[in-house]
């Protein structure tokens, strides 16, 4: 299949006329010219969404309610976390799979940690709920990255799992790590949930799985105080002490980080999700910090509070811009670098329009409401996903003319949220 672009960011930078040869899913070539299938607007390399708990989508909008604060927001999370199943969560991430699509994204990191049933009892398939998540994304036309999850603890001395959350148990680290080898099926990750949900004798398993690793790490001040409280240092320090913070390691949102907790993610990910952190009222992470020591930045939707990786993109910028009173932190390249970290997620491959790439191909118009007369290098500081006209995953084409090919995204969310309620 022989494509060409009206512009395509290329890995450095953006180019006009740029002819993209396509076979079997990937690029094999890439030169200037006008011939084949031509794409108006600007090409971008698909999205890498390093950060989602899918059934979290169900949560938008319903939580202000008296305004809202993060517990009214946690009641409802633990209600539909009580409610799913495998195939009422299925429903649901196909849905919010296929709406990340149209917002651009063409890999998902799924931070997994709803795996038993109503509690705690395993299915007769252990990993069933992970494996709904997986089909779910298989059917919604994106590719998944499983990170299935530890969660052993309710808080950070120790005490057992409450409510809900014995769900989330899989009762001791090994019995987490030998339900974990029975998934595959695609790239698989390990995280541990916070160091409120596992102690550091537990951490080895997760430290030591061959595969992405990631772990939520600072997004509130309070977890801070009670980890130097209970084990006398920061996060960062405790999960680098036990060897979980390596090269492969994404810390999820780095909020509130001391010095050394910047020095010690080193070359690490860190994995920024502005608009939910703004939504539950996390604070700003030092971004810019993190950049000038090396570690890798990678975004995510998390509780998807919006699905609008433009947003999030320009968002690592305009919140270093509210913290620092100043402007120019980053520059259009740095924050689509961010924006395709698909790397983060084990897919080397992906992430850049370059031979021998994935096909992952996000065509944005420039004749919208929003991006009418722009720059076209000032696209994500202006684009939102319904400027979205084709998104291609491995070649194929899963969003044409601005909808999903094959699901009804709208009627899909609909339907399977309101089950839950
Ligand atoms: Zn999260």
């Amino acid at each position: 299949m022989l494509i060409s672009c009206e512009y395509a960011w290329l890995p450095d930078g953006l180019a006009a006329d740029v002819e993209l040869e396509i076979d079997d899913g990937r690029i094999t070539a890439t030169g200037h010219g006008r011939r084949g299938t031509r794409l108006d607007g600007v090409t971008l390399p698909g999205f890498a969404n390093a950060h989602s708990h899918a059934f979290h989508r169900a949560l938008r909008g319903r939580t202000q309610k008296d305004k809202g604060s993060f517990w009214t927001w946690r009641d409802q999370m633990y209600h539909v976390a009580g409610w799913l199943d495998p195939d009422s969560y299925y429903r649901l991430a196909r849905a919010v799979y296929a709406e990340m699509v149209l917002s651009g994204i063409t890999t998902v990191g799924e931070f997994h940690y709803l795996h038993h049933a109503p509690g705690g009892a395993h299915y007769d398939d252990p990993n069933a709920m992970g494996n709904a998540l997986i089909r779910a994304a298989k059917d919604a036309g994106i590719r998944i990255t499983l990170i299935d999850t530890l969660y052993l603890t309710s808080t950070v001395d120790g005490a057992p799992p409450q409510g809900v959350q014995v769900r989330f148990s899989d009762g001791d680290a090994d019995a987490w790590a030998q339900r974990v080898e029975g998934l595959g099926g695609t790239v698989i990750g390990a995280a541990i949930h916070s160091v409120r949900a596992v102690p550091p004798a537990q951490m080895r398993p997760v430290a030591e799985f061959d595969g992405p690793i990631h772990a939520h790490v600072s997004e509130q001040q309070a977890e801070n105080e009670a980890c130097q409280a209970v084990h006398g240092c920061t996060p960062t320090e405790l999960l680098h002490d036990q060897g979980v913070v390596q090269a492969g390691f994404t810390a999820v949102h780095a909020t509130h980080l001391s010095t050394n907790d910047i020095l010690r993610l080193g070359t690490s990910y860190a994995c920024f999700c502005p608009t939910t952190e703004r939504d539950l009222g996390d604070g700003i992470g030092p971004a810019g910090r993190l950049r000038d020591v090396g570690t890798r930045l990678t975004l995510g939707t998390d509780s998807h509070a919006m699905l609008d990786f433009f947003e999030e993109a320009r968002a690592l910028e305009m919140h270093e811009r509210l913290a620092s009173q100043e402007r120019g932190h980053f520059t259009p390249d740095e924050l689509l670098r961010a924006a395709a970290a698909h790397d983060s997620l084990g897919w080397t491959d992906a992430g850049r329009i370059e031979v021998g790439a994935r096909a992952d191909l996000v065509t944005v118009r420039l004749d919208s409401p929003r991006t009418a007369g722009i720059e076209p290098q000032g696209v994500l500081f202006a684009a939102a996903p319904p400027d979205i006209t084709q998104v291609m995953v491995d070649g194929r084409v899963i969003v044409r003319d601005g909808e999903h090919a094959f699901l009804d995204v709208p009627g899909e969310l609909s339907e399977a949220i309101c089950a839950l309620f």
